[in-house]
């Protein structure tokens, strides 16, 4: 069911509950502002998300009330996580889903980085 994107942030979403270690993941990378996992149910070979500490609910929300700090952290994060994954010879994709159209489920925004085959062309 895709969220709402003018809800307020709701704490108790998977995302948030995963990053208090409440339910398991499989951890990646972590530091002062971001945290990536595997996908639970990858679509490509590499299918890893990242999300920000803070608790905001997609990226629009991110984009307009993130700190220069926080926007800038996660975004190294993403770039960290994609080296590490060894992704970044062959190329790799980053992805947002955002609200009803965008397809987004969780609300807690979160970055798919999407690797280890090719990919197509941008929507299928
Ligand atoms: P969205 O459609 O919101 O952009 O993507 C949500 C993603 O979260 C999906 O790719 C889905 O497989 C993943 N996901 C949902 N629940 C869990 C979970 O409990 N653990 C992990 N690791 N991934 C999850």
């Amino acid at each position: 069911m895709p969220i709402d994107p003018t809800a307020p942030y709701d704490d108790q979403n998977i995302f948030a509950r995963l990053l208090r270690g409440e339910i398991p993941s499989t951890r990646v990378y972590e530091d002062e502002w971001a945290v990536a996992f595997h996908d639970i149910a990858p679509q490509s070979p590499v299918h890893i998300l990242v999300i920000p500490r803070g608790a905001y609910v997609s990226w629009d929300d991110f984009s307009a009330r993130a700190s220069d700090g926080e926007i800038a952290g996660f975004a190294r994060a993403i770039g960290q996580v994609a080296r590490g994954a060894g992704l970044v010879e062959n190329g790799y994709r980053v992805l947002y889903n955002i609200g009803r159209d965008g397809g987004q489920e969780v609300a807690h925004l979160h970055a798919h980085i999407f690797g280890g085959r090719p990919l197509g062309r941008m929507i299928g």
